[in-house]
């Protein structure tokens, strides 16, 4: 007489929960997938709006590096799930990629929707169940998951858990960080969640906010601290998002968070030095005004040009080597970091030392974490995804080692 198989609750259909549903359910459990929104990865496909940057081709030693100090615990798990697993496993599912110029592996569909459609093909096949408006609530006295539903409220109690429930930002696509408390009063050790990937706010003058709001700073260099990232910005209403920003926000929120505020350095030309710059800046014509030798000689949008007047001050110098001073650092203060709902990524959550080795949590055995909800961060360029779904496999094999 055959046994039942053992029931698994996952909870959060984002790429780490339904990384999870599959491998269980390819060794053959019962799992059943509860997400509170209609649909499911709402945030995977947001992501997948930008190119779907699935992960990075770099080598795997640079690659941990990416995790700052939870590298030491992510990587085991990254070794397990590399970056040529990730890629294989897209392929499996009829998505092949490419590495772009930057390394940055993507779907030659650039964008999600296929490759989660041929995901949940595929974990329909595997018997999944995906239980869709279904909110998870916490747990009731005895231990049971607690969930609602259209039917009412209901308790499950599987022979184990996975939590995937993602972090605290873009609430409006599920992740909301609602479960800290639950799990809070359960004893888990948690850190408060904090914008990571993130823009800040700056004090533009009206003028530059209406004209140029949404304009790029491509191929720019930012300077904070002893640390300079090149890249492309983008000029927000509120103040400066974009992928060399990101890059940067974790040591530029710390300062913030430390004194109040922080100033970036912008280097519009990178790749001219200022003997360079000033050398084009002495071809000016007698009697040319600033504005047209920024424009003709050295190319500078008008974004760019405009976003020297806002760091420097409304009179920049006709001098060639002083311009080219400014063009070389242009000082802009962030006054504070974009609210946390707009950030790509969270940090905080369950702190890493609540979990084992195999992501289950010390406080409630049985119980696994996985994905964003677990305290890591890591800067765009595919880190994300990449570590939510290792973890989401990670977190599988955990399951299937606690029940063998
Ligand atoms: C605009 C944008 C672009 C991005 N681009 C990239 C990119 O190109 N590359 C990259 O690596 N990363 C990118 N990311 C980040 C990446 O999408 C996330 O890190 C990733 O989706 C997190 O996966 P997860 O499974 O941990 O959580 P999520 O994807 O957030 O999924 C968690 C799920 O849990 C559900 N849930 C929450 N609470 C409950 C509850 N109480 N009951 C039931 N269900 C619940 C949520 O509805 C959600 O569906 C981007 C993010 C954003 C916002």
């Amino acid at each position: 007489m055959s046994s039942s198989p053992k029931t698994v609750v996952i909870i959060g259909a984002g790429p780490a929960g339904l990384m999870a549903a599959q491998r269980l359910a390819r060794a053959g459990l019962a799992v059943t997938v509860h997400e509170k929104m209609p649909t499911v990865g709402r945030k995977f496909l947001m992501a997948g709006r930008g190119g779907l940057n699935l992960t990075h081709s770099e080598d795997l030693a640079a690659f941990k590096g990416r995790y700052a100090e939870a590298g030491a615990r992510l990587g085991p798990l990254l070794d397990a799930f590399p970056p040529e697993a990730l890629i294989a496993w897209a392929a499996d599912l009829g998505q092949e990629t490419f590495t772009g110029s930057s390394g940055r592996v993507f779907p030659r569909a650039m964008k999600a929707s296929p490759l989660l459609r041929a995901w949940l093909a595929r974990l329909e096949t595997l018997g999944v169940t995906i239980r869709t408006r279904s909110e998870w609530l916490g747990w009731d006295a005895s231990g049971g998951l607690r969930f609602r539903s259209a039917g009412g409220e209901t308790v499950e109690t599987p022979d184990a858990a996975v939590l995937a429930l993602g972090g605290a930002s873009w609430a409006r696509l599920g992740s909301d960080g609602g479960w800290a408390p639950w799990l809070a009063e359960k004893g888990v050790s948690l850190t408060p969640f904090k914008p990571s990937n993130s823009g800040f706010t700056v004090a533009w003058s009206d003028i530059f906010r209406d004209r140029f709001a949404g304009q790029p700073l491509k191929s720019v260099a930012l300077t904070f601290a002893d640390r300079t990232v090149k890249g492309d910005a983008m000029v927000a209403r509120y103040g400066l998002e974009g992928g060399a920003v990101y890059a940067l926000s974790p040591v530029l929120r710390e300062a913030i968070l430390a004194t109040g505020s922080a100033t970036l350095t912008i280097d519009l030309r990178p790749a001219m030095t200022r003997q360079q710059l000033t050398a084009r800046l002495h071809r000016g014509e007698k009697g040319q005004s600033v504005a047209t030798r920024l424009r003709k000689l050295i190319h500078l949008s008008p974004a760019e040009a405009n976003l020297l007047r806002e760091g420097h001050g409304v009179d920049l110098p006709l001098d060639p080597g002083a311009l080219a001073s400014r063009i070389k650092a242009v000082p802009l203060t962030l006054t504070d970091v974009a609210p946390i709902d707009r950030a790509i990524s969270t940090a905080g959550g369950v702190t890493l030392d609540a979990v084992d080795q195999h992501l289950m949590l010390t406080a409630l055995p049985g119980v696994f974490v996985a994905g964003e909800m677990l305290d890591w961060e890591a800067p765009t360029g595919g880190y994300l995804l990449q570590a939510c779904f290792a973890t989401g496999l990670a977190a599988a094999e955990g399951v299937l080692s606690s029940l063998s």
